[in-house]
């Protein structure tokens, strides 16, 4: 159980379950707390086999995923890459360090996923990546995203941070495109603190992976025996994390059905306590399509207007439970103008963001919050 700490009800409490300090304890015995130990090769061989993926590399952050898998695009100045603008930074960040230029794409109002629809229009002659993310870990619409990108000879990158153990038509979120990203941040359903991991779905180009991993050498095909001493052999960075976060994450991997049950759980229970809100339309609940199978990352509803939301959200915070908005469309904030243009018009981007609002949910969160959490709302929308 996690301890209280105020009377506050919070947006989010890391997980924790209970085996972290012995498996952290276990690594510090081990005498190896560096990059991959034994935990990092157990949470890649536990993704692996658990998301049929072909290759798990643990990473520092899932900004650092998403930089490999930029890097790994072969990404040059000019090159221009699609995204939403209705994500976090990282998503955007990545790809502006290999010197590409964004393109943003407008999202659709039901899942706030990139809108597939309006993909092919903005591919030029410089397009080389689409970048989705899929929001709340609610898949976007990839059969048709895939279509698009073969269409054109493009790769696909899965910013997944959000999508840990969803799926789409029975494939793990994340090994559908080229490569997939992973955040293992305290705020996502499972957490070694800062963390992530890339997903690499050609072999082709697990080579080069590990060594961008590995400071440009190749020191992991050295501790396979495949090279008799290790060699600076590219370009790279230092994107392996410590076997002590790796530790950590261990702990959650071992009871992953049991943490997404449970946050499916409340998920389903702030749904039912909305739906007559919703059917009421005081307020929109989020859309899983058909074919998607979610995690529970997060629980939204929209208002109908910034104003309600700051409401709403003050409302909240009077009575002890903090709510939160988050992504200011990436277009609109000053690296947005720099580094990137909005391609066709912001029907839903902007307008969808003003509305939206997150209410806690995280592993374990108390029954009795819960119902807080319900009974203020509606008593909110009642007014
Ligand atoms: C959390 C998140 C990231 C970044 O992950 P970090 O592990 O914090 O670097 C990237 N994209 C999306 C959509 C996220 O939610």
């Amino acid at each position: 159980m996690q301890m209280k700490k105020d009377n506050m009800i919070h947006f989010n409490v890391p997980p924790f379950t209970g085996n972290e300090f012995q498996y952290m304890h276990e690594a510090v015995n081990n005498h190896k707390i560096c990059g991959d130990g034994e935990f990092t090769k157990k949470c890649n061989a536990w993704i692996e086999e658990r998301f049929h993926a072909q290759k798990v590399l643990l990473t520092t952050s899932g900004t650092s995923a998403l930089e490999m898998a930029a890097l790994l695009c072969g990404l040059e100045p000019g090159d221009e890459v699609i995204l939403p603008s209705y994500t976090f930074s990282s998503t955007a960040t990545a790809f502006v360090l290999t010197g590409a230029k964004l393109v943003f794409v407008d999202i659709r109002p039901d899942t706030m996923n990139i809108d597939e629809n309006k993909i092919e229009q903005a591919i030029t002659s410089k397009t080389k990546v689409i970048c989705v993310v899929h929001y709340a870990g609610v898949s976007c619409e990839m059969d048709k995203i895939m279509e698009i990108a073969h269409k054109y000879n493009l790769f696909v990158i899965e910013d997944a941070a959000q999508g840990v153990m969803s799926s789409y038509k029975g494939k793990a979120l994340g090994t559908i495109g080229d490569f997939g990203c992973y955040s293992f941040h305290e705020t996502k359903n499972y957490s070694m603190g800062e963390g992530g991991a890339i997903v690499i779905n050609h072999v082709e180009y697990n080579e080069k992976a590990e060594v961008l991993r590995e400071k440009g050498t190749n020191r992991a095909k050295f501790f396979r025996g495949q090279v008799a001493k290790y060699n600076w052999v590219d370009y790279g960075s230092s994107y392996l994390p410590s076997d002590l976060n790796a530790a950590y994450l261990w702990a959650q991997l071992q009871i992953a059905e049991a943490i997404n049950e449970n946050r499916l759980k409340t998920w389903k229970r702030y749904r039912e306590s909305f739906k007559e809100l919703s059917d009421k339309r005081m307020i929109e609940l989020p859309v899983v399509p058909y074919g998607c199978i979610h995690n529970a990352h997060m629980f939204y509803i929209k208002c109908k207007n910034l104003n309600e939301r700051q409401a709403y959200i003050q409302f909240m915070k009077e009575n002890n439970i903090l709510c939160v908005f988050h992504y200011v469309p990436l277009h609109s904030a000053p690296a947005g103008y720099k580094f990137g243009r909005f391609n066709g018009s912001d029907q839903f981007t902007t307008q969808e963001s003003e509305r939206l609002v997150r209410i806690p949910l995280y592993y374990n969160i108390d029954k009795y919050d819960q119902e807080l959490v319900i009974d203020k709302t509606l008593e909110f929308f009642a007014k």
